[in-house]
Protein backbone atom coordinates (compact mmCIF):
# COMPACT_ATOMS: atom_id res chain seq x y z
CA UNK A 1 0.00 0.00 0.00
CA UNK A 2 1.49 3.12 -0.85
CA UNK A 3 1.26 7.17 -2.43
CA UNK A 4 2.32 6.75 -5.99
CA UNK A 5 1.81 10.13 -7.04
CA UNK A 6 0.60 13.68 -5.53
CA UNK A 7 -0.68 16.54 -7.91
CA UNK A 8 -1.42 19.85 -7.09
CA UNK A 9 -2.67 22.78 -8.88
CA UNK A 10 -3.07 26.65 -7.74
CA UNK A 11 -6.87 27.55 -8.54
CA UNK A 12 -8.58 31.30 -8.23
CA UNK A 13 -11.22 32.37 -6.12
CA UNK A 14 -11.01 35.57 -7.12
CA UNK A 15 -14.15 38.11 -6.46
CA UNK A 16 -14.69 41.94 -5.86
CA UNK A 17 -15.46 41.49 -2.11
CA UNK A 18 -13.46 42.64 0.72
CA UNK A 19 -14.07 42.50 4.60
CA UNK A 20 -12.84 45.48 6.77
CA UNK A 21 -9.11 43.97 6.27
CA UNK A 22 -8.37 42.77 2.62
CA UNK A 23 -9.61 42.38 -0.78
CA UNK A 24 -10.39 38.86 -2.01
CA UNK A 25 -9.32 40.14 -5.30
CA UNK A 26 -6.49 37.99 -5.57
CA UNK A 27 -7.46 35.33 -3.63
CA UNK A 28 -6.00 31.51 -4.68
CA UNK A 29 -6.49 27.91 -3.03
CA UNK A 30 -4.37 24.49 -3.63
CA UNK A 31 -6.13 21.74 -4.56
CA UNK A 32 -4.42 18.27 -4.03
CA UNK A 33 -4.60 14.76 -5.65
CA UNK A 34 -2.93 12.01 -3.14
CA UNK A 35 -2.76 9.05 -5.90
CA UNK A 36 -2.51 5.95 -4.08
CA UNK A 37 -2.16 2.28 -5.66
CA UNK A 38 -5.38 1.04 -3.43
CA UNK A 39 -8.57 0.45 -5.33
CA UNK A 40 -12.02 0.04 -3.99
CA UNK A 41 -14.96 -0.71 -6.03
CA UNK A 42 -12.50 -1.19 -9.09
CA UNK A 43 -11.92 2.52 -8.41
CA UNK A 44 -7.82 3.96 -7.65
CA UNK A 45 -8.37 6.00 -4.33
CA UNK A 46 -7.59 9.01 -4.85
CA UNK A 47 -7.21 11.57 -1.46
CA UNK A 48 -8.13 15.24 -2.10
CA UNK A 49 -7.49 18.01 -0.38
CA UNK A 50 -7.79 21.86 0.16
CA UNK A 51 -7.44 24.70 2.26
CA UNK A 52 -10.10 26.96 2.94
CA UNK A 53 -10.54 30.94 1.68
CA UNK A 54 -8.19 33.51 3.14
CA UNK A 55 -5.03 32.10 2.76
CA UNK A 56 -3.29 31.86 -0.57
CA UNK A 57 -2.19 28.84 -2.36
CA UNK A 58 0.54 27.27 -1.12
CA UNK A 59 2.48 25.52 -4.26
CA UNK A 60 5.85 26.54 -2.77
CA UNK A 61 6.10 24.86 0.18
CA UNK A 62 4.12 21.76 -1.67
CA UNK A 63 6.19 21.42 -3.67
CA UNK A 64 9.69 22.15 -2.16
CA UNK A 65 9.13 20.70 0.80
CA UNK A 66 5.22 18.76 1.83
CA UNK A 67 5.45 16.28 -1.32
CA UNK A 68 8.79 15.33 -1.31
CA UNK A 69 9.00 14.12 2.10
CA UNK A 70 5.97 11.82 2.22
CA UNK A 71 7.36 10.62 -1.59
CA UNK A 72 10.65 10.15 -0.02
CA UNK A 73 9.07 8.51 3.31
CA UNK A 74 9.20 4.50 2.86
CA UNK A 75 5.84 3.19 2.28
CA UNK A 76 5.23 1.39 5.65
CA UNK A 77 6.23 4.33 7.64
CA UNK A 78 2.96 6.07 6.60
CA UNK A 79 1.36 2.61 7.13
CA UNK A 80 -0.99 1.87 10.46
CA UNK A 81 0.01 -0.57 12.54
CA UNK A 82 -1.96 -3.60 10.78
CA UNK A 83 -0.82 -1.71 7.25
CA UNK A 84 -4.66 -1.95 6.43
CA UNK A 85 -4.80 1.64 5.84
CA UNK A 86 -2.82 5.14 6.12
CA UNK A 87 -2.16 6.76 9.25
CA UNK A 88 -2.40 10.62 9.06
CA UNK A 89 -0.85 10.89 12.07
CA UNK A 90 2.10 9.24 10.40
CA UNK A 91 2.30 11.21 7.41
CA UNK A 92 1.75 14.71 9.69
CA UNK A 93 4.90 13.58 11.42
CA UNK A 94 6.54 12.99 8.25
CA UNK A 95 5.51 16.37 6.68
CA UNK A 96 6.75 18.16 9.50
CA UNK A 97 10.25 16.83 9.77
CA UNK A 98 13.03 18.88 10.10
CA UNK A 99 10.53 22.08 10.98
CA UNK A 100 11.19 24.24 13.62
CA UNK A 101 8.50 24.83 16.76
CA UNK A 102 6.85 28.32 16.42
CA UNK A 103 6.45 30.03 13.86
CA UNK A 104 2.96 29.32 11.93
CA UNK A 105 1.88 30.98 9.26
CA UNK A 106 1.80 29.95 5.49
CA UNK A 107 3.19 26.38 6.25
CA UNK A 108 0.25 25.25 8.53
CA UNK A 109 -2.30 25.99 5.14
CA UNK A 110 0.67 23.75 2.98
CA UNK A 111 0.09 20.86 5.62
CA UNK A 112 -4.05 21.69 6.21
CA UNK A 113 -4.27 21.07 3.12
CA UNK A 114 -2.68 17.39 2.29
CA UNK A 115 -4.01 16.44 5.89
CA UNK A 116 -6.88 16.73 4.52
CA UNK A 117 -6.23 14.46 1.09
CA UNK A 118 -4.86 12.10 4.01
CA UNK A 119 -8.16 11.83 5.95
CA UNK A 120 -10.43 11.55 2.57
CA UNK A 121 -7.71 8.88 1.22
CA UNK A 122 -7.56 7.11 4.75
CA UNK A 123 -11.86 7.22 5.25
CA UNK A 124 -12.05 5.57 1.58
CA UNK A 125 -10.00 3.15 1.81
CA UNK A 126 -12.11 2.48 5.38
CA UNK A 127 -15.13 2.98 3.03
CA UNK A 128 -16.35 5.26 5.17
CA UNK A 129 -17.77 8.53 5.42
CA UNK A 130 -15.03 11.32 6.87
CA UNK A 131 -17.19 11.87 9.83
CA UNK A 132 -17.99 8.43 10.35
CA UNK A 133 -13.97 7.62 10.64
CA UNK A 134 -13.75 10.20 13.44
CA UNK A 135 -16.50 9.75 14.96
CA UNK A 136 -15.46 5.92 15.17
CA UNK A 137 -11.93 6.50 16.17
CA UNK A 138 -12.35 9.45 18.51
CA UNK A 139 -15.86 9.94 19.98
CA UNK A 140 -16.91 5.99 20.56
CA UNK A 141 -19.27 6.58 17.57
CA UNK A 142 -21.43 9.39 18.84
CA UNK A 143 -22.43 11.23 15.55
CA UNK A 144 -24.01 15.27 15.37
CA UNK A 145 -26.01 13.86 12.52
CA UNK A 146 -27.19 17.56 11.67
CA UNK A 147 -24.74 20.37 12.02
CA UNK A 148 -25.81 23.81 12.41
CA UNK A 149 -24.33 26.17 9.85
CA UNK A 150 -24.52 30.09 9.08
CA UNK A 151 -24.35 32.32 6.73
CA UNK A 152 -21.38 34.25 6.34
CA UNK A 153 -21.80 36.89 3.84
CA UNK A 154 -22.47 40.69 4.31
CA UNK A 155 -19.16 41.83 2.27
CA UNK A 156 -18.82 45.26 1.20
CA UNK A 157 -18.86 45.55 -2.16
CA UNK A 158 -18.29 48.40 -4.20
CA UNK A 159 -21.72 50.01 -5.04
CA UNK A 160 -23.60 47.74 -2.92
CA UNK A 161 -26.40 49.67 -0.31
CA UNK A 162 -27.77 48.84 2.52
CA UNK A 163 -31.33 47.35 0.49
CA UNK A 164 -28.74 45.11 -1.62
CA UNK A 165 -27.45 44.11 1.97
CA UNK A 166 -30.66 42.80 3.20
CA UNK A 167 -31.64 41.20 -0.34
CA UNK A 168 -28.32 39.00 0.23
CA UNK A 169 -29.54 38.20 3.89
CA UNK A 170 -33.04 37.62 2.74
CA UNK A 171 -31.90 35.04 -0.15
CA UNK A 172 -30.00 33.51 2.85
CA UNK A 173 -33.12 32.65 4.55
CA UNK A 174 -34.94 31.60 1.63
CA UNK A 175 -32.46 29.03 1.27
CA UNK A 176 -33.17 28.00 4.64
CA UNK A 177 -30.33 29.57 7.15
CA UNK A 178 -31.85 30.79 10.36
CA UNK A 179 -28.47 32.77 11.38
CA UNK A 180 -26.51 34.93 9.37
CA UNK A 181 -23.39 37.12 9.72
CA UNK A 182 -22.30 40.04 8.07
CA UNK A 183 -19.18 42.16 7.74
CA UNK A 184 -18.86 45.71 10.19
CA UNK A 185 -15.73 47.75 10.32
CA UNK A 186 -15.62 48.72 6.33
CA UNK A 187 -17.17 51.83 7.21
CA UNK A 188 -18.26 54.55 9.70
CA UNK A 189 -19.43 52.92 13.12
CA UNK A 190 -22.84 54.74 12.68
CA UNK A 191 -23.27 53.43 8.79
CA UNK A 192 -22.50 49.94 10.47
CA UNK A 193 -25.40 50.06 13.27
CA UNK A 194 -27.96 51.03 10.48
CA UNK A 195 -26.69 48.17 8.32
CA UNK A 196 -27.10 45.99 11.34
CA UNK A 197 -30.54 47.51 12.25
CA UNK A 198 -31.90 46.70 8.74
CA UNK A 199 -30.45 42.99 9.14
CA UNK A 200 -32.17 42.87 12.36
CA UNK A 201 -35.43 43.67 10.74
CA UNK A 202 -35.42 40.04 8.93
CA UNK A 203 -34.58 38.00 12.12
CA UNK A 204 -36.71 37.34 15.23
CA UNK A 205 -33.94 38.32 17.62
CA UNK A 206 -30.48 39.88 17.72
CA UNK A 207 -29.51 35.89 18.57
CA UNK A 208 -29.86 35.21 14.68
CA UNK A 209 -27.13 37.65 13.73
CA UNK A 210 -23.38 37.97 14.02
CA UNK A 211 -20.93 40.78 13.11
CA UNK A 212 -17.67 40.07 12.04
CA UNK A 213 -14.59 42.84 12.08
CA UNK A 214 -12.10 40.50 10.83
CA UNK A 215 -9.49 42.05 13.29
CA UNK A 216 -8.88 45.64 12.48
CA UNK A 217 -9.82 47.72 15.36
CA UNK A 218 -7.52 48.89 17.81
CA UNK A 219 -8.65 48.93 21.64
CA UNK A 220 -10.72 52.19 21.32
CA UNK A 221 -12.49 51.42 17.82
CA UNK A 222 -13.20 47.91 19.65
CA UNK A 223 -14.65 49.32 22.51
CA UNK A 224 -16.94 51.33 20.62
CA UNK A 225 -18.31 49.12 18.37
CA UNK A 226 -18.59 46.87 21.30
CA UNK A 227 -20.29 49.57 23.50
CA UNK A 228 -22.33 50.28 20.53
CA UNK A 229 -23.52 46.51 19.70
CA UNK A 230 -24.62 45.77 23.13
CA UNK A 231 -28.31 46.23 22.89
CA UNK A 232 -28.65 44.43 20.07
CA UNK A 233 -27.90 41.33 22.28
CA UNK A 234 -26.02 39.85 18.83
CA UNK A 235 -25.35 35.96 18.70
CA UNK A 236 -21.80 37.23 18.47
CA UNK A 237 -18.73 40.27 17.75
CA UNK A 238 -16.04 38.82 15.56
CA UNK A 239 -12.36 39.61 16.06
CA UNK A 240 -12.94 43.04 17.03
CA UNK A 241 -9.27 43.49 17.39
CA UNK A 242 -5.79 42.26 16.12
CA UNK A 243 -6.07 38.03 15.95
CA UNK A 244 -2.63 37.72 18.32
CA UNK A 245 -3.35 40.72 20.40
CA UNK A 246 -4.57 39.39 23.43
CA UNK A 247 -4.23 41.76 26.10
CA UNK A 248 -6.30 44.13 24.13
CA UNK A 249 -8.95 41.20 23.26
CA UNK A 250 -9.24 40.49 26.77
CA UNK A 251 -10.20 44.19 27.41
CA UNK A 252 -12.61 44.44 24.87
CA UNK A 253 -13.80 40.70 25.85
CA UNK A 254 -14.42 41.99 28.92
CA UNK A 255 -16.28 45.35 28.33
CA UNK A 256 -18.30 43.51 25.90
CA UNK A 257 -21.94 41.89 26.48
CA UNK A 258 -21.82 40.77 23.36
CA UNK A 259 -20.07 37.18 23.37
CA UNK A 260 -16.86 37.32 21.73
CA UNK A 261 -15.73 34.72 18.59
CA UNK A 262 -12.24 34.36 17.33
CA UNK A 263 -9.00 32.30 16.45
CA UNK A 264 -9.63 31.62 12.96
CA UNK A 265 -6.69 33.34 12.51
CA UNK A 266 -4.59 31.31 14.79
CA UNK A 267 -2.64 28.34 12.99
CA UNK A 268 -1.66 25.91 15.63
CA UNK A 269 -2.91 24.24 18.77
CA UNK A 270 -0.56 26.50 20.59
CA UNK A 271 -1.80 29.34 19.16
CA UNK A 272 -5.25 28.59 20.57
CA UNK A 273 -3.70 27.79 24.18
CA UNK A 274 -2.78 30.93 24.21
CA UNK A 275 -5.75 32.57 22.95
CA UNK A 276 -7.45 30.78 25.73
CA UNK A 277 -5.25 31.36 28.81
CA UNK A 278 -4.33 35.16 27.72
CA UNK A 279 -7.49 36.37 26.00
CA UNK A 280 -9.71 36.61 28.46
CA UNK A 281 -12.37 34.93 26.49
CA UNK A 282 -15.49 33.25 28.72
CA UNK A 283 -15.81 29.07 28.19
CA UNK A 284 -19.79 29.46 29.20
CA UNK A 285 -20.73 31.97 26.22
CA UNK A 286 -17.88 33.00 24.00
CA UNK A 287 -17.00 30.75 20.51
CA UNK A 288 -13.94 29.17 19.31
CA UNK A 289 -13.48 29.41 15.54
CA UNK A 290 -10.21 28.12 14.52
CA UNK A 291 -10.24 26.37 10.98
CA UNK A 292 -8.13 22.62 11.02
CA UNK A 293 -7.97 23.13 7.12
CA UNK A 294 -5.95 26.17 7.72
CA UNK A 295 -3.53 25.14 10.66
CA UNK A 296 -2.34 22.07 9.86
CA UNK A 297 -5.02 19.78 9.62
CA UNK A 298 -7.28 17.29 11.70
CA UNK A 299 -4.43 15.85 13.52
CA UNK A 300 -3.43 19.16 14.88
CA UNK A 301 -6.81 19.60 15.26
CA UNK A 302 -7.57 17.02 17.80
CA UNK A 303 -4.49 17.95 19.79
CA UNK A 304 -6.30 21.51 20.22
CA UNK A 305 -9.94 19.50 21.02
CA UNK A 306 -7.44 18.01 23.86
CA UNK A 307 -5.90 21.07 24.36
CA UNK A 308 -9.83 22.62 25.13
CA UNK A 309 -11.25 20.34 27.41
CA UNK A 310 -8.07 20.62 29.79
CA UNK A 311 -8.52 24.69 29.68
CA UNK A 312 -12.14 24.02 30.49
CA UNK A 313 -14.17 24.25 27.15
CA UNK A 314 -16.15 22.60 25.35
CA UNK A 315 -16.39 21.58 21.87
CA UNK A 316 -19.96 22.79 21.13
CA UNK A 317 -18.42 26.11 21.68
CA UNK A 318 -15.93 25.40 18.62
CA UNK A 319 -18.01 26.87 15.53
CA UNK A 320 -14.81 26.70 12.95
CA UNK A 321 -13.94 29.05 9.53
CA UNK A 322 -14.45 27.23 6.53
CA UNK A 323 -17.46 26.62 5.38
CA UNK A 324 -17.10 24.15 2.81
CA UNK A 325 -17.46 20.13 2.87
CA UNK A 326 -14.42 19.00 5.49
CA UNK A 327 -15.95 21.40 8.21
CA UNK A 328 -19.15 19.85 7.89
CA UNK A 329 -17.53 16.75 8.98
CA UNK A 330 -15.69 17.57 11.12
CA UNK A 331 -18.28 19.03 13.10
CA UNK A 332 -20.62 16.02 12.70
CA UNK A 333 -17.79 13.46 13.68
CA UNK A 334 -15.85 15.56 16.79
CA UNK A 335 -19.45 17.04 17.62
CA UNK A 336 -18.73 20.83 17.51
CA UNK A 337 -21.14 23.38 17.95
CA UNK A 338 -21.53 23.98 14.10
CA UNK A 339 -19.95 25.58 11.26
CA UNK A 340 -19.40 28.32 9.06
CA UNK A 341 -20.94 28.59 4.90
CA UNK A 342 -20.78 31.18 2.81
CA UNK A 343 -23.90 30.44 -0.04
CA UNK A 344 -22.53 31.08 -3.28
CA UNK A 345 -19.02 33.10 -2.31
CA UNK A 346 -15.45 31.46 -2.83
CA UNK A 347 -16.70 28.92 -5.28
CA UNK A 348 -15.91 26.03 -6.05
CA UNK A 349 -14.91 25.42 -2.42
CA UNK A 350 -17.05 26.97 -0.32
CA UNK A 351 -20.52 25.15 0.05
CA UNK A 352 -21.69 21.07 -0.13
CA UNK A 353 -22.60 18.22 -1.64
CA UNK A 354 -25.27 19.28 -4.68
CA UNK A 355 -27.76 17.29 -2.47
CA UNK A 356 -27.20 19.02 0.60
CA UNK A 357 -30.09 21.44 1.78
CA UNK A 358 -29.87 23.93 4.50
CA UNK A 359 -33.22 23.01 6.66
CA UNK A 360 -33.72 25.22 9.91
CA UNK A 361 -30.14 26.38 9.84
CA UNK A 362 -28.66 22.71 9.81
CA UNK A 363 -27.25 20.76 7.26
CA UNK A 364 -26.68 16.80 6.92
CA UNK A 365 -23.45 15.12 6.02
CA UNK A 366 -22.55 13.25 3.39
CA UNK A 367 -22.52 9.39 3.39
CA UNK A 368 -20.05 8.95 0.67
CA UNK A 369 -16.69 7.25 1.61
CA UNK A 370 -14.19 10.13 2.30
CA UNK A 371 -15.24 13.80 2.06
CA UNK A 372 -17.62 13.64 -0.74
CA UNK A 373 -15.87 15.87 -2.75
CA UNK A 374 -17.08 13.88 -5.77
CA UNK A 375 -20.88 14.90 -4.87
CA UNK A 376 -20.04 18.25 -5.31
CA UNK A 377 -20.03 19.00 -8.80
CA UNK A 378 -18.08 21.82 -9.75
CA UNK A 379 -15.51 21.42 -7.05
CA UNK A 380 -14.78 18.15 -8.32
CA UNK A 381 -14.57 19.20 -11.50
CA UNK A 382 -10.98 20.93 -10.46
CA UNK A 383 -9.71 17.80 -8.47
CA UNK A 384 -10.66 15.81 -12.20
CA UNK A 385 -8.22 18.07 -13.63
CA UNK A 386 -6.08 16.16 -11.54
CA UNK A 387 -6.72 12.91 -11.62
MG1 LIG B 1 -14.26 35.88 10.32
Amino acid sequence: MKIIEIRDTVVPIKSEIHNAFISFSEMTVSAIAVHTDVFRNGKRVIGYGFHSNGRYAQQGILRERIIPRLMRAPAEALLNEERTNFDPHKAWQIMMTNEKPGGHGERAVAVGAMDMAIWDLTAKIEEKPLYRLLADRYRGGEVRERVPVYAAGGYYYPGKDIPALVDEMKSYLDLGYTTVKIKIGGTELACDLKRVEAVLKLLPSGDHLCVDANGLFDLKTALAYAQALAPYQLRWYEEPCDPLDFKVLAEVAAASPTPIATGENLLSMQDARNLVRYGGLNPQTDFLQMDPALSYGIVEYLRTLNMLQEEGWSRRRCVPHGGHQMAIHVAAGLGLGGSESYPGVFLPFGGFADDTPVEKGEVRVTDAPGIGIELNSDLFEVFQSLS
